[in-house]
């Protein structure tokens, strides 16, 4: 049997490149070989076995990583779609087919959805196997690198599709990598000004990079105040809550003007308290909740801005790695020091 080294999460306190069979392939998936894979925030809370982690079903020894690009090199006997030699990136939302949601159109949000990596193997490895459904096939002058990230880039493009920034101002929340792809669609997209905020002057220099005209540091300077005055006292047309801060998204609905629209990307750690009167009613706030990419809308406008120049994402693309030195791009990524990091296998 042929063998791969693929980044595994063993124990709670343990992760490690070991040898492992190289997966079969069943009927209805392809067995990719993996160009490029991202580090997401997600892969850093099941690597650290937060509470989060501890909490998402996650059967252990478990192959880590869920952002990927590679090639197709089999296909299992029910997959008609793809072709060895195909170039795809992978959809984590892995969608059931059967219920309610799948059958409107909203597999993303499938009722019984399982997620690549959390329920299956993932893409730290030199192979994976994904179903046919969430191997999207792309064009090959999108490069492996920005292959990979598209998971992510495609939540946060969806983010700023749905809210509707054409024209308008737009506060980004958060400037990691959703909130950086935020700032960068917004701009694709025609926002009139953009307005970035985050704790991290890295991030904040990205940001300024990607097409943030003004850039805040909530440290620094009152970003209520701060997005009031630079909007005439009205607030934000549209606001990117990107970072999952509980302060953030509490700000957020100050930083927003009377019938302004909020997406809503970032995962707060715990509930929060929100004045639902002032913050919402009387506002007449929009709340937008994004979970992933519709599938495939997103995916194919992305592709299209890609591969039309449109949309340059590469700034946020801070560190690309071999796979054996993980270690260090976890370390990276867990100091805030990097931005997006991105593995070859
Ligand atoms: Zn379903």
């Amino acid at each position: 049997m042929q063998r791969m080294r693929a980044l595994r999460k063993t124990s709670p306190d343990k992760a490690e490149i070991q040898q492992v069979p190289v997966p079969e392939p069943a009927a209805d998936q392809v067995l990719l070989q993996v160009s490029a894979a991202a580090l997401c925030g997600t892969d850093l809370h099941i690597y650290r076995w937060n509470a989060w982690a501890r909490g998402a079903g996650i059967q252990l020894p478990r192959i880590m990583g869920h952002e990927c690009c590679g090639e197709v090199v089999a296909v299992g006997e029910n997959v008609f779609g793809l072709a060895i030699g195909d170039k795809v990136a992978v959809e984590t939302h892995l969608p059931c087919g059967q219920c309610l949601q799948c059958r409107i159109g909203e597999q993303h949000i499938c009722n019984n959805l399982k997620l690549f990596s959390i329920h299956t193997d993932g893409c730290f490895a030199e192979y994976t196997t994904v179903p046919e459904i969430c191997a999207r096939k792309i064009p090959q002058e999108i490069s492996s690198r920005v292959g990979a990230i598209m998971e992510p880039l495609g939540t946060a493009l969806r983010s700023v599709l749905e809210s509707k920034v054409a024209g308008a101002t737009v506060l980004v929340t958060g400037c990691g990598p959703i909130g950086l792809f935020a700032v960068a669609s917004a701009s694709t997209l025609g926002a009139s000004r953009i307005l970035a905020s985050d704790v991290s002057a890295p991030r904040l220099e990205i940001a300024g990079r990607m097409g943030a005209h003004r850039i805040l540091d909530p440290g620094r300077e009152d970003p209520v105040e701060a997005v009031l005055a630079e909007t005439g006292g009205y607030g934000a047309d549209v606001v990117i809550e990107a970072s999952g801060s509980i302060t953030a998204i509490q700000q957020a609905f100050r930083c927003l003007r009377k019938g302004g629209r909020v997406a809503l990307v970032g995962l707060p750690s715990m509930p929060l308290e929100l004045e639902i009167g002032k913050a919402v009613v009387f506002k007449e706030a929009k709340i937008i909740g994004i979970h992933g990419r519709t599938m495939f809308d997103t995916w194919t406008r992305m592709e299209n801005l890609l591969v039309s120049g449109k949309l340059d994402v590469l700034p946020a693309i801070t560190h690309v790695l071999p796979l054996d030195r993980w270690q260090e791009g976890f370390d990276l990524a867990l100091s805030g020091t990097a931005c997006k990091v991105v593995f070859e296998p």
